[in-house]
C-alpha cells in the first residue's frame, strides 16, 4: 500500500506523472498533448489540447453500466416532495433543460446566471449549461436584488434561471419580485429570463420577460442535445465567494482539471465507490455545492442526495432519519448545522438506523473541539473536517482516508491533499515557518488540477489578489492563519485580517475561541479584535450560552463573564485574556455559516460595520450593537 507521504511527495516532485495517471479517471473525447503547461506562471494549465465534458463524465458516461441506478434522490421538507431520478431519467431531463436553453439562444462560451432554490431543476440546468459549453454562474437563491445585480453585472448572463420561489424553514420567498427590481438596478441587459414554476408564489408570467419552463420542456421532451466537447482549460463555471471578508470575488473553474481533480478526490478522501449514496448538506450556491452535491458523486457514479430544508424541521431527527431511509453512505455537511443538532434531543441521532453511513465530513469554518467529540462520540464513526476555499474547489488539507488510514487529531483538517504544495510562511519575511510556529497558509506555483483558473474576466485581480501578498515570493496566500506540527498536519487558527496583536503578541481569534468554547456554559463564541490605547489591540469575546438563557441579574452575568476570562488566562495566558466578554443570544454570520467577525470589531470599535450583502440576520448586528450600548474601544 502506498503511504500519505510517498503520496504526497509524488504529486508535489513530479505533478505531470501523478496527474497524468489521475487523468484516466476521466473520459477524454480526445486526449490532451500536455499535462501541464507552466509558460505563464502564476496561471496554470492543465490537460492541455485534451477534450472533454463535465455532463459527459457525471452522467452519460454512466448509462452503459447504470442507467437504472438513482441517480437524483430529491428530499425537500419544506414542501414534501420526494423525487427520485435513475441516470436514465437524469439525461432526459438535462438534455430538456439543455434543448431549452439552446432554444433561447445559449450556446458554447454564453453565461447562464442560475438563482434557484435547491430543487432538482438546479442540478439539470447545471448540467445543461455543462452539456452546451455554456459557463453556469450559480447564485445562492435568496440573495438580495442588489447582490444579484452586481452579479448579473459581472457575470453579463445570455439567460437567467430562476423559479417563482424559495423556501426556508416554512417561509415562502417570492422570487420574482427581487428578479425584477435586479434587472431594473443592472446595467447588464439580460435577454431572456427562463422561470421553474413551483406554484409555490402568486403565478407571475404576465411579466413580459419570463418565459415559463414547463411548456418548452414538453416541447423539446424527446431531443438529445449532443455535448459539445470542450479544451479542459475553457471556462466550466464562475462562483462568487462567501464574502466573509469584504467584496466577493468571480472565481472561474476549467473543465477537465476538475473533474480530475473531484474523480481522485472521491477516491483518496472521500472513499464514494459507484453504488454509493451520498448526502450534501449545503446549498448548489456554495462551492460544495458545486463539487460535492453535483459534480464528484455524479463523475464518481453514486447516487447523490439533495435537500431542500433545514436540519430541524420537522425536528432534529429529519437528517439522522434520510441517512436510514436512503441507506446513505457519506455525509457531508458544515459544523453550524452540528452546532444547531448539537442543542437538540440528542435521543434523536439514536432513534434511526445509521448502519449504513461510514463517514461524515465536515467543512466550511473551524471545527471547535466540543462539537468534533460530541459527534464523534454520538455517531460511533469517522468524523473528517476538511480545509479549502472556493478557491480550491475541492479539499487542500483532509484525512486521505483512501490512500491511508492516518489517525486524526482534535482541532486539525489534517494534512495536505494531493498536488497542494503547502508551505506556513511568516507573512513579514516571507520565509517558511519552523513546526509550531504560527504563519500564514500558502501554496507553491502550480495549484493542482480543480483550482481556480483565474478570476472572472480579470487576470491582473488574480494576480494581484492571491499572488502578491508575501513578500519576496510569488506564493498563493490563502489569507488563512494557523500552525503545522512535525507530523504535517494544519491547524487553522483564523483568517489573517482576524489576527489579534496584543502588545506585539499575535493570537489567532480561534485559540482564544477554543479556550472559551471548553467552558460548559458556551454554546458559541466570536472573538474579535479592538483598537487600545495601550496594547494596541485586546481580545474582545462574543458569547452564546447553552440553552440561551441569558441571566438578566447582571451580578450573575458580571460572574460569568469573569469566569470565563480566568478560563481563557488560564489555557493561554494573561495576554489572551479577554478585555471584554459580551453575553447574546445570537452570532452574525453569512448565509454560509461563516462569522462575520469583521463587522463584529467594526461595531466593537464604534465604526460602521459597512455592507453585508451575505449576512444571514441582521438583528445579530442589532443585538451586539445594543449589548455594547456604546462602550465603544474600551
Ligand atoms: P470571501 O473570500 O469572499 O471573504 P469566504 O472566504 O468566506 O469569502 P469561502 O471560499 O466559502 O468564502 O470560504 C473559505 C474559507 O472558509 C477558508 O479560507 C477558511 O477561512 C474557512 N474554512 C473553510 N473550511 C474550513 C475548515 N475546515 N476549518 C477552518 N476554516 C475553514
Ligand atoms: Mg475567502
Amino acid at each position: 500500500m502506498t503511504s500519505y507521504r510517498d503520496f504526497h511527495r509524488r504529486s508535489i516532485e513530479n505533478p505531470e506523472d501523478f496527474w497524468r495517471e489521475e487523468a484516466r479517471r476521466i473520459h477524454w473525447h480526445t486526449p490532451f498533448d500536455d499535462v501541464l503547461d507552466r509558460s505563464n506562471p502564476p496561471f496554470a494549465r492543465w490537460f492541455v489540447g485534451g477534450r472533454t465534458n463535465l455532463c459527459h463524465n457525471a452522467v452519460d458516461r454512466h448509462l452503459a453500466e447504470r442507467a437504472q441506478q438513482n441517480a437524483l434522490v430529491y428530499v425537500s421538507t419544506e414542501t414534501g416532495i420526494e423525487r427520485r431520478y435513475t441516470y436514465a431519467e437524469l439525461y432526459g431531463e438535462i438534455n430538456r433543460m439543455a434543448a431549452v436553453m439552446r432554444s433561447l439562444g445559449v450556446k458554447r462560451g454564453d453565461v447562464v446566471l442560475l438563482y434557484l432554490p435547491m430543487i432538482p431543476e438546479a442540478l439539470f440546468a447545471m448540467l445543461a449549461c455543462a452539456r452546451l459549453g455554456a459557463i453556469h454562474s450559480v447564485v445562492f437563491g435568496g440573495f438580495a436584488a442588489p447582490n444579484l445585480a452586481a452579479r448579473i453585472d459581472d457575470a453579463k448572463p445570455v439567460l437567467i434561471v430562476t423559479a417563482d420561489a424559495g423556501a426556508r424553514g416554512g417561509k415562502v420567498i417570492d422570487y420574482t419580485p427581487l428578479i425584477d427590481e435586479a434587472l431594473a438596478r443592472a446595467t447588464h441587459q439580460t435577454p431572456h429570463v427562463l422561470l421553474i414554476d413551483r406554484q409555490l408564489a402568486p403565478e407571475r408570467l404576465n411579466a413580459h420577460y419570463l418565459v415559463a419552463y414547463e411548456p418548452l420542456r414538453e416541447q423539446f421532451f424527446d431531443v438529445h442535445v449532443p455535448c459539445e466537447w470542450l479544451e479542459s482549460n475553457e471556462p466550466s463555471y464562475v462562483l462568487y465567494t462567501s464574502g466573509t471578508t469584504g467584496k466577493p470575488k468571480g472565481v472561474q473553474r476549467d473543465v477537465g482539471g476538475y473533474a480530475v481533480a473531484l474523480a481522485a478526490s472521491m477516491e483518496h478522501i472521500f472513499e464514494g465507490k459507484p453504488g454509493d449514496t451520498m448526502f450534501t448538506a449545503s446549498d448548489v450556491g456554495w462551492v460544495v455545492g458545486h463539487s460535492y452535491i453535483i459534480y464528484a458523486p455524479l463523475i464518481a457514479g453514486l447516487t447523490t442526495v439533495m435537500y431542500e430544508g433545514t436540519p430541524i424541521r420537522p425536528d432534529g431527527g429529519i437528517w439522522w432519519r434520510l441517512v436510514e431511509q436512503h441507506k446513505i453512505n457519506l455525509m457531508f455537511t458544515a459544523p453550524t448545522a452540528l452546532r444547531v443538532l448539537k442543542k437538540q434531543d440528542p435521543a434523536l441521532l439514536k432513534k434511526s438506523d445509521l448502519s449504513s453511513l461510514r463517514t461524515l465530513f465536515l467543512a466550511g469554518e473551524p471545527l471547535d473541539e466540543p462539537t468534533a467529540a460530541w459527534i464523534a462520540d454520538a455517531l460511533g464513526k469517522p468524523v473528517i473536517d476538511n480545509y479549502w476555499q472556493t478557491e480550491t474547489g475541492w479539499p487542500m488539507l483532509a484525512i486521505p482516508r483512501g490512500v491511508e488510514t492516518l489517525r486524526s487529531k482534535l482541532g486539525s483538517p489534517g494534512v495536505p491533499s494531493a498536488g497542494f504544495n503547502l508551505t506556513l510562511r511568516n507573512e513579514l519575511t516571507g520565509d517558511a515557518c519552523a513546526p509550531r510556529e504560527k504563519g500564514v497558509l500558502t501554496l507553491d506555483y502550480p495549484l493542482p488540477p480543480g483550482c481556480m483558473s483565474t478570476v472572472w474576466g480579470d487576470d491582473s485581480r488574480f494576480v494581484s489578489t492571491y499572488w502578491s501578498s508575501i513578500p519576496n515570493q510569488q506564493v498563493y496566500s490563502t489569507f488563512d492563519w494557523g500552525v503545522q506540527d512535525e507530523d504535517g498536519y494544519v491547524t487553522i487558527l483564523g483568517r489573517t485580517d482576524d489576527v489579534i496583536n496584543v502588545a506585539g503578541h499575535r493570537l489567532g481569534t480561534r485559540e482564544i475561541e477554543e479556550a472559551l468554547s471548553s467552558h460548559a456554559a458556551v454554546a458559541e463564541v466570536a472573538v474579535v479584535g479592538v483598537t487600545d490605547a495601550l496594547k494596541g489591540q485586546v481580545a474582545m469575546a462574543f458569547v452564546v450560552l447553552r440553552g440561551a438563557q441569558i441571566s438578566a441579574d447582571s451580578s450573575e452575568r458580571a460572574r460569568l463573564e469573569a469566569e470565563l476570562s480566568a478560563t481563557v488566562e488560564r489555557q493561554l495566558g494573561a495576554i489572551a485574556r479577554p478585555a471584554r466578554v459580551v453575553v447574546v443570544s445570537m452570532l452574525p454570520k453569512t448565509r454560509s455559516g461563516k462569522m462575520l467577525r469583521r463587522a463584529i470589531a467594526a461595531l466593537a470599535e464604534g465604526r460602521d460595520p459597512g455592507d453585508l450583502p451575505t449576512i444571514e440576520d441582521p438583528a445579530a448586528l442589532l443585538q451586539i450593537r445594543e449589548a455594547l450600548g456604546g462602550i465603544g474601544a474600551n
